[in-house]
């Protein structure tokens, strides 16, 4: 068993692939603990299968900025939006230098695949487990690093600060039950979404928004916390559990979506919301609990080749997609808001970092276009341990005591209730924003059946 250290140079929250990519480019002499709730192949990042954006020439540059935008319905930072696609070739570099396998055209070029809203492809994409791939990877590296320690089933309770900064994080360790407080430099909270506070989501069932609810507790500002994606298309099942999700690339090479008549009822290629909209309302037309996808027209060995995971998923489930149309249901996917960071990756509280999919710096506005996750956890994570590289300073260790010293420790004497406080603040707070704005959310609130402890019971979903 590891004994944590009272002091690291920089704690990371999280083994995604943000957390890791941050790790990965924090200078190697600095210390750096990553932490993660659950087994480090429980992040969202191990799940993603379509793949990854890239920039595929100048030319195509203000049509990738346009599509982005679009999905986003202009609510987006076009500043973080031109970062983000200006980096992505550069983030597809640094993963094949690390030895992510990406498809290749003949020639040994990279492979795209399309995929809703974008309007040319340009995907680069690992069959239909892209994010298992590059998690896979970035870990391995990450392991190899000696100055990276990562410690699964620790879970972060709470971040010990003032109003001037963050001094590090209060832990409980799932194993042995020890209660650690850890000091730290920088602190970054790479913690992914909010899918486990939803019944029905694509999302681990552990990722319940844990950091949003304490940047809330502590005054950091969180932005657009109703901000909440859902796919179009999940695989429909009457069993309880994590949603098996469908990609959006099936679409792109050329699946349809039919009613109960096996007619086609839209464009399967328009953004997300958009396309999930139209099924909720033809299945309430039909009054059915699904609407089908034909993988039919996509050739047999190109389903073959690019979508294995997913033709093995749907056997096990009992659907030959060679044979048959296989039935499908929008499930809550992918969270927009977050913790409100800059393109550095820093929050309004010095010392503490948000990147990935837990952070808001308005790169997806109100809608993400598919596949712009991977490459905006991974770029702004690593610009976020850039920052930390050229600014680094110690902590005053005299404040960081005091701000320990004020922490009331009997709130985590209980940790399982203080993560379903966690979690029920965070449901309460996405309710009161959306029905702030007048929304009703076209999926179901609240997830009153979900594991009441998702830190102890762990994800088998
Ligand atoms: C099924 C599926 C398919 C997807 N496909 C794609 C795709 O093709 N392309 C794309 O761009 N995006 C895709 N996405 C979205 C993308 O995978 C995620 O947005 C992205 O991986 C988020 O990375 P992250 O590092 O921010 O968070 P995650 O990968 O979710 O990692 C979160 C980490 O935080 C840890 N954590 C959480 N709370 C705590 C706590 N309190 N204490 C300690 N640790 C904590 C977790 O244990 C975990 O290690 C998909 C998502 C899903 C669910």
């Amino acid at each position: 068993m590891i004994k944590l250290e009272k002091k690291y140079d920089v704690i990371i929250v999280g083994t995604g692939v943000a957390g890791l990519n941050c790790a990965l480019n924090v200078s190697p002499e600095r210390s750096v603990l990553v932490i993660c709730k659950d087994s480090p192949d429980k992040s969202d990042s191990y799940l993603a299968q379509g793949g990854i954006c890239r920039l595929p020439e100048e030319a195509d540059y203000q049509s990738y900025f346009d599509d982005t935008m679009r999905a986003g319905h202009y609510e987006n930072n076009p500043a973080a939006v031109e970062a983000m696609i200006r980096g992505s070739q550069e983030v597809i570099d640094d993963l094949v230098a690390c030895g992510v396998d990406f498809a290749r055209e003949s020639d040994g070029s990279l492979a795209y695949t399309k995929e809703g809203g974008h309007s040319r492809p340009r995907i680069c994409f690992h069959e239909d487990t892209t994010g298992r791939e590059i998690t896979t990877r970035l870990m391995a590296a990450a392991r190899a690093r000696k100055n990276i320690i990562i410690v699964p089933y620790v879970t972060m309770l709470d971040i010990i600060c003032d109003k001037n900064a963050c001094y590090g994080i209060v832990a409980k360790d799932g194993k042995n039950g020890r209660l650690y407080r850890l000091f730290a430099d920088y602190t970054v909270l790479a913690s992914g979404g909010v899918g486990g506070v939803f019944e029905n989501s694509t999302n681990f069932r552990v990722l319940t928004g844990d950091a949003l609810a304490i940047c809330l507790n502590h005054g950091v500002p969180v932005d657009h916390i109703n901000y909440i994606q859902i796919h179009p298309t999940t695989l429909y099942t009457k069993k309880k559990g994590r949603r098996f999700l469908i990609s959006e690339s099936v679409r792109g090479e050329g699946a349809v979506l039919l009613d109960k008549d096996f007619q086609r009822f839209t464009d399967e290629l328009k953004p997300r919301d958009i396309v999930t909209a139209a099924i909720l309302q033809q299945m309430k037309r039909d009054g059915t609990d699904h609407v089908w996808l034909d993988m039919r027209p996509i050739p047999r060995e190109e389903v073959l080749g690019h979508f294995p995971d997913i033709v093995r998923h749907c056997l096990t489930e009992g659907y030959d997609v060679f044979r048959e149309c296989i039935p499908v249901v929008p499930a809550q996917h992918y969270f927009m808001g977050g913790v409100r960071s800059d393109t550095r990756g820093a929050t309004t509280l010095p010392r503490l970092y948000a990147v990935g999919e837990t952070c808001c710096n308005g790169v997806h506005g109100k809608n993400r276009l598919a596949s712009n996750s991977l490459l905006e956890s991974l770029l702004f994570a690593k610009r976020a341990a850039q920052d930390i590289n050229s600014g680094y300073c110690p902590i005053d260790m005299a404040a960081a005591k005091a701000a320990e010293g004020a922490l009331d420790l009997a709130k985590y004497s209980n940790p399982s209730k203080l993560l379903r406080e966690y979690k029920a603040e965070v449901l309460a707070a996405i309710k009161a924003a959306a029905s702030g704005e007048g929304q009703r959310p076209p999926f179901d609130l609240p997830a009153e059946n979900s594991p009441s402890d998702p830190q102890y019971k762990g994800d088998n979903a």
